[in-house]
């Protein structure tokens, strides 16, 4: 098969992903083998390549996977050949420790991510257990599926964790990918709240999508919101939204924080936190790590029920590298999908 190889962590202006042929891999008892036909390209992969993240090497990428079983291995009886199906980050947990006995298999010690641990899907096979891939609702085409199993699965597991009710008030701080899944979640779930939605000053597409979206009121990080949050959900890679979403919280509320890593370079916002202002009268922080498989399970069916179609952008799998180095830039309108054949 044809594979995009990391070998080695580079910067990716030097295009350090390597088109290769490789053996098929085979299925293991209990593993389908995928066909895949649709891989999302995310920022993820970027924090692997350049070595803020540490994934195996050599690694195949891609953790946003659509395609079709080709070939079941033994004992696997959950799809049939030529079923679609979804790979997403989570490629295993080790089904029993306490996390994973207790629901929470995404933060098992054994937790393996989907083109970082094992390989992904910028390929034209993959293989992963059957139980670890979801059925992808008809409504979407390959393309469009792909972002969900990213973006949208972990906007939707950061929702979950905000216990936001109907009739209460929501803040977005950052308006990319996940955001912009999570307001329209938002607004469908829960018709009678308003959402707030936070930009850092001047992004006006994100502001004019924001509003598109049915934002209630969009303003600039650290701009006093009409009410007082109930919950917010921080996507960006800051520090000061952090502390501004704190401020906004009404009393017992709770800002979700949305990011695999955080920048190092205004920790020192941190130091306005002010235990008073920005954390008495029981206001929670908590963050989102991975995502569990019911999560996936619960959010594609709903995803196609409101219906959330991902804009998209088509590669080829060739140019994952360009890809890659245009999503850094920030010219990917909407998702960014490898197109596999
Ligand atoms: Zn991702
Ligand atoms: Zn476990």
């Amino acid at each position: 098969m044809k594979a995009q190889i990391l070998k080695q962590v580079a910067p990716i202006d030097d295009m350090p992903l390597e088109l290769v042929d490789m053996p098929t891999p085979q299925p293991k008892p209990g593993e389908i083998l995928v066909k895949v036909s649709a891989c999302g390209v995310c920022h993820t992969e970027l924090d692997e390549i350049e070595g803020r993240l540490k994934p195996k090497l050599p690694v195949i990428l891609g953790h946003e996977i659509v395609g079709r079983v080709e070939k079941p291995g033994a004992g696997a009886n959950r799809f049939n050949t030529g079923d679609r199906v979804g790979i997403a980050w989570i490629h295993s947990a080790c089904g029993k420790c306490n996390f994973c006995r207790g629901g929470e298999e995404n933060l098992c010690p054994d937790f393996q991510g989907t083109g970082c641990q094992a390989d992904g899907g910028y390929a034209q096979y993959t293989v992963v257990s059957e139980d670890f891939a979801y059925p992808i609702p008809e409504r979407f085409t390959d393309s469009q599926a792909a972002p969900l199993l990213c973006a949208g699965a972990i906007g939707y597991r950061a929702l979950k964790l905000t216990n936001l009710q109907d009739g209460q008030a929501l803040g977005l701080f950052g308006f990319g990918a996940s955001a912009h899944i999570v307001i329209q979640m938002a607004k469908y779930k829960y018709p009678n709240g308003r959402v707030f939605v936070f930009t850092r000053p001047g992004q006006k597409e994100h502001q004019a999508l924001a509003e598109k979206l049915g934002a209630d009121w969009i303003g600039a990080t650290g701009e006093t919101p009409p009410q007082k949050l109930n919950c917010a959900i921080d996507f960006t890679p800051a520090w000061g939204p952090i502390v501004a979403g704190l401020k906004a919280l009404e009393n017992g509320g709770r800002l979700v924080i949305n990011a695999i890593r955080k920048e190092e370079k205004d920790k020192k916002s941190l130091l306005e936190l002010d235990y008073s202002g920005h954390l008495w009268c029981e206001k929670e922080i908590k963050s989102v790590a991975n995502i569990t498989r019911q999560d996936a399970r619960e959010f594609l069916p709903l995803a196609a029920r409101i219906p959330i179609i991902p804009e998209v952008q088509e590669f080829k799998l060739q140019e994952a590298n360009q890809a890659l180095i245009l999503l850094k830039k920030g010219k990917i309108q909407g998702a960014a999908v490898l197109k596999i054949d």
